[in-house]
């Protein structure tokens, strides 16, 4: 962001700090990390970024991503808290991770009062599982900010939720018309984010609380830009109740090592011909059915394109709960895909059970478009890189962000599911055939160009980002 480095220069004599608490999870972890060093690079705050994990040490992924910082960044890893070991067995990893920021706040607490004894005014900002850590902030004097780590028509849901708990007492599915939220597109309650339509449960009682606190910061930083979701941007920041919104995205991966040689899916990548593979990935938690994942294989062999997939194994209840299990699942996909399913396509797919390098695959000239869950990183992602998709939600706010993707942008296809729930292999295969080589493919790669400059431009010398990120910075500054 190259409009903010004269920030640099006129509060070089300040000492303000910035502390950016990371709730765990990959989705969570990747925008911190690159908006702290956005902070650190352009602007001479000083940063601490609090990450927490699950775990009792970090994963190769995580530890490749916190690589990436800036030297004068102020790193602090907390691990997996001790607490965790006497959790019965099967807790949701949902609730492991609300878990984990409950029983770090007592060191989360330390950390913070030596900062603040530095003499220096602090910013405290959390993401959007982090917000009970707002009370102590208050406590300590600290101003808090959130980092929303979605789009801007999801935040105008989670402001406005609170509302409508009081005013609806039915089911969100069973809302009589779509939700008009200010400036949006209409939402069917059937897309709210899991778990709102489910009003009684544990999860629902957990998004409202969470909810009714975003309105108490001072800020709410988005990784969304003006020009993306301009109706939305607009009611938010006229919206008086609200507090002040700063969108500064897209705020994606950057300055990751080159992944050399080391991952056999680049390797096959160079060896396709250019714009001819789809890749295939549910982010870092997604998983399917047995039997979805049978349709998907049958549907990918018979569009006759070529593809990247990353298959995880399956699980046997709602993609809801997929989370529960699917870090620690081992996957060996001979065993859950189709009979010979990948010796039939070894000429043309490739299936890997791990981690790959999802920017350097999407920024490759071999790959043409995404089949994706709509996680919002992996959508910036695509956004950034010119890759149009085909919206595959499972759970959290996908199905909304797949409206905003298909109905809205148009720079994804959607998929219609039969009867049973289920997306058919000819479905799959007529929509990855309109997305890789139909008269669609003209269409949609236009509006994906159109959106991806007007990401270039939100970031660029006087963009509509730059110029949110240096209000922000400048509001830090003048404490
Ligand atoms: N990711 C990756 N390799 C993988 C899976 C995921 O690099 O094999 C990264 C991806 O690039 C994105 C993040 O993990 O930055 C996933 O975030 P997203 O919001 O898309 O989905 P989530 O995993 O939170 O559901
Ligand atoms: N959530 C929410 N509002 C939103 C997005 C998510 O209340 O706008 C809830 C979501 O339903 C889930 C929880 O927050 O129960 C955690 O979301 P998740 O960690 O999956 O978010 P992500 O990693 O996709 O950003």
């Amino acid at each position: 962001m190259e409009s903010a480095s004269p920030l640099k220069m006129e509060i070089s004599s300040n000492h303000q700090q910035v502390a950016i608490l990371v709730s765990p999870e990959m989705g969570h972890l990747i925008p911190a990390v690159e908006f702290a060093k956005k902070l650190t690079i352009h602007t001479n705050l000083h940063v601490t970024l609090i990450t927490q994990s699950t775990s009792s040490s970090l994963s190769m992924a995580e530890q490749s991503i916190l690589d990436t910082l800036p030297e004068e960044l102020n790193l602090v890893c907390l691990t997996a808290p001790s607490q965790l070991k006497n959790l019965p067995e099967g807790t949701l990893a949902i609730n492991v991770i609300f878990l984990t920021i409950a029983y770090n706040l007592p060191l989360l607490r330390t950390i913070l009062e030596s900062l603040v004894c530095r003499n220096s005014r602090l910013a405290l900002v959390v993401d959007l599982l982090g917000v009970e850590a707002l009370d102590m902030a208050t406590e300590l004097g600290i101003s808090s900010y959130l980092f929303y780590t979605s789009n801007c028509m999801s935040l105008s849901l989670s402001l406005h939720i609170p509302k409508l708990d009081a005013e609806f007492s039915g089911q969100y599915r069973d809302l009589p018309k779509p939700l008009e939220l200010p400036g949006c597109l209409p939402l069917p309650g059937k897309d709210f984010p899991d778990p709102l339509p489910l009003r009684g449960t544990e999860g629902y009682a957990k998004c409202i609380s969470l909810a009714k606190r975003y309105s108490e910061v001072k800020g709410i930083i988005v990784n969304s830009f003006d020009e993306l979701e301009p109706g939305a941007v607009k009611a938010l920041k006229e919206n008086l109740g609200v507090p002040r919104i700063y969108p500064v995205g897209p705020v994606v991966q950057s300055g990751l090592a080159k992944a050399e040689n080391g991952y056999e899916c680049i390797k096959w990548l160079d060896e396709q011909p250019q714009g001819s593979v789809l890749y295939v990935s549910f982010g870092s938690g997604g998983t399917l059915t047995g039997a979805q994942i049978e349709e998907l294989a049958w549907g990918l062999e018979m569009s006759g394109q070529r593809f990247l997939w990353v298959a995880k194994s399956p699980h046997e209840h709602e993609p809801s709960s997929a989370l529960a299990t699917a870090q620690s699942l081992k996957n060996n996909p001979a065993e859950f895909l189709p009979i010979e399913f990948m010796e039939r396509t070894k000429g043309f797919g490739m299936v890997v059970s791990s981690w790959v390098p999802q920017m350097e695959v999407l920024s490759h000239a071999s790959t043409a478009g995404f089949l994706t869950h709509c996680g919002w990183n992996s959508t910036l992602e695509s956004i950034v890189n010119h890759v149009p998709l085909i919206a595959w939600p499972l759970y959290a706010e996908q199905k909304l962000n797949s409206v905003l993707l298909v109905e809205g942008l148009k720079i994804a296809l959607g998929l219609v599911e039969d009867g049973d729930g289920l997306f058919r292999r000819e479905e799959i295969s007529r929509v990855i055939k309109c997305l890789m080589e139909g008269e669609e493919r003209k269409k949609i790669r236009e509006k994906m160009r159109e959106v991806n400059e007007a990401a270039t431009r939100a970031v660029g010398k006087s963009g509509s980002s730059s110029r949110s990120f240096m209000e922000l910075v400048s509001e830090w500054m003048s404490y």
